[in-house]
C-alpha cells in the first residue's frame, strides 16, 4: 500500500510505502526529517498526526508516553502509514547527496584516549567516496541484525577515514569487544551516514555547543569543519565530564581558540576530588550554560550526550532561556533498542 504524506508547515509531500516507516520513506526521497537513534528510543523524531491513521510500531515507552500517543503523536522512525497522512514536522531539509549506504572498513588505528574511551579510526575503501555532514553518525553492523551507533568525530574534508570515540559500557556487547578484542586491520561492516545532527553552516546565529563525555565526538567533527570553513560566528563549546581525565582531548579543544576567531572553550567537571587540582568550572554542564546565558533566544544550540543531560538542556533552555524549539539540535546517546511491541 502506498500513501501520500504531507508535512506542515514546510508543505513537502512524498509517497510512502505502508511497509516502511515514515522516516525511511522520507529519507528515500531525499527529505531529512529531524531524527536521532532510528530505533524508537531517543524521541527526536516525535511528530503529530493532524489527519490520517498510522501504525505506531514498536518503541520505548519513555520516548512516547501514553498521553502523547493518545494526543496523536507518533515517532517517525517507528510509525508506518495506514492512510494518507498530514503531519506536523518542523526542521525538514531536502538533501539528496548523503544517502546512507553499507561499506566494509578496516580498523587502521586504536588509541586509548582515557581509561574508558577508545579512539577507533576506520580506513574507508579507496574506491568509495563516503560523503557525510559534520556531526552525523554511523551504525556498526553486528551479527544477528544488531547494530550500534557512533558519531563521526572528524570533519568531512578529511576524507579517507572515519574517527570514532567509543566509551566502554559495562556489560556492553560491542564496546567490551572494542577494549578487549579489537585489533588494527580488523574489518567492520558499517552503514551511514545517519542522523540530522549536523552543523547548520548557512545560519548566522551565535552557537552554543554542549558535549557530555564522548558527546564531544560529533562536536569535534563540527568544529574541525568550522575551522575548515573559516566560520566567523561566535561559538562557545562546553564540554562536561565527571573527572578532569574525562576531558580526553583537552589540549586540542584549547588549541581551537587560536584557529577560530570567535571560539571559546569551557570545560566543566562534575565530580572533583581534592587531588585533582582542578581550578576550572564545576558542576553539571547545562547548569554552566544557564549561569552564563540569561537569554538564548538569538542563539543556536547543539547538544550531544547521555539522555538526562540532553533532556535537562532542552527543557531548561527552552523554558527559562527562551531558546526557540527549532534552534535546538541534539543527538542522544541511547543504547540500541529493546522495544516492546505496541498494539
Ligand atoms: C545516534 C547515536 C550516536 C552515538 N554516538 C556515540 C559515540 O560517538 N560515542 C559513544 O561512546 N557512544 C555513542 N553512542 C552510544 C552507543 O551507541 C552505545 O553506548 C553502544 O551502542 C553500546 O553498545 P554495547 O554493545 O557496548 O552495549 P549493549 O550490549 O547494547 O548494552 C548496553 C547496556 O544495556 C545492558 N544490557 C545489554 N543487554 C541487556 C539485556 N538483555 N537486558 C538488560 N540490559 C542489557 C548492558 O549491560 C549495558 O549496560 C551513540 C548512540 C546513538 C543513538
Amino acid at each position: 500500500m502506498s500513501c501520500q504524506i504531507q508535512l506542515q508547515p514546510s508543505g513537502h509531500t512524498f509517497t510512502a510505502d505502508g511497509n516502511r516507516t515514515v522516516l525511511e520513506s522520507a529519507l528515500d526521497v531525499g527529505l531529512t526529517l529531524p531524527h536521532g537513534c532510528r530505533s524508537g528510543v531517543c524521541g527526536v523524531c516525535k511528530s503529530k498526526i493532524l489527519h490520517g491513521q498510522a501504525d505506531p510500531g514498536a518503541y520505548a515507552e519513555h520516548a512516547l508516553p501514553a498521553a502523547e500517543r493518545e494526543a496523536g503523536h507518533i515517532l517517525l522512525c517507528c510509525a508506518r502509514p495506514r492512510s494518507d497522512l498530514l503531519l506536523e514536522v518542523n526542521g525538514v531539509e531536502q538533501s539528496v547527496e548523503n544517502r546512507p549506504r553499507q561499506l566494509h572498513c578496516r580498523v587502521s588505528r586504536l588509541e586509548r584516549l582515557a581509561e574508558d574511551v577508545m579512539l577507533v579510526e576506520l580506513q574507508l575503501p579507496a574506491s568509495e567516496h563516503f560523503a557525510f555532514r559534520a556531526g552525523q553518525y554511523i551504525d556498526i553492523l553486528l551479527a544477528d541484525d544488531q547494530r550500534r551507533s557512533f558519531s563521526i568525530a572528524n570533519a568531512p574534508a578529511k576524507t579517507g577515514w572515519l574517527e570514532l570515540h567509543i566509551r566502554r559500557i559495562p556489560g556492553g556487547l560491542f564496546t567490551s569487544h572494542v577494549f578487549e578484542g579489537m585489533k588494527p586491520r580488523d574489518i567492520l561492516h558499517i552503514e551511514g551516514p545517519h542522523g540530522s545532527f549536523w552543523l547548520r553552516e548557512k545560519n548566522d546565529k551565535p552557537i552554543v555547543m554542549l558535549g557530555g563525555g564522548t558527546g564531544f565526538a560529533p562536536l569535534k567533527g563540527m568544529l574541525e569543519h568550522a575551522i575548515h570553513l573559516g566560520l566567523a560566528r561566535p561559538v562557545t563549546l562546553y564540554w562536561g565530564t565527571r573527572t578532569p581525565a574525562g576531558l580526553y582531548l583537552h589540549e586540542m579543544a584549547k588549541s581551537w581558540q587560536s584557529m577560530l576567531p570567535k571560539f571559546r572553550y569551557i570545560p566543566v567537571v562534575s565530580d572533583i576530588s581534592p587531588d585533582d587540582g582542578w581550578t576550572g568550572r564545576r558542576g553539571l554542564v547545562h547548569e554552566a550554560v544557564l549561569a552564563d546565558f540569561t537569554d538564548l533566544s538569538q542563539h543556536e544550540v547543539y547538544v550531544c550526550g547521555a539522555p538526562p543531560m540532553v533532556d535537562a538542556a532542552r527543557h531548561s533552555f527552552m523554558h527559562t532561556r527562551r531558546l526557540p524549539t527549532d534552534a535546538f539540535y541534539c543527538d542522544t546517546f541511547t543504547f540500541a533498542a529493546r522495544p516492546v511491541a505496541k498494539d
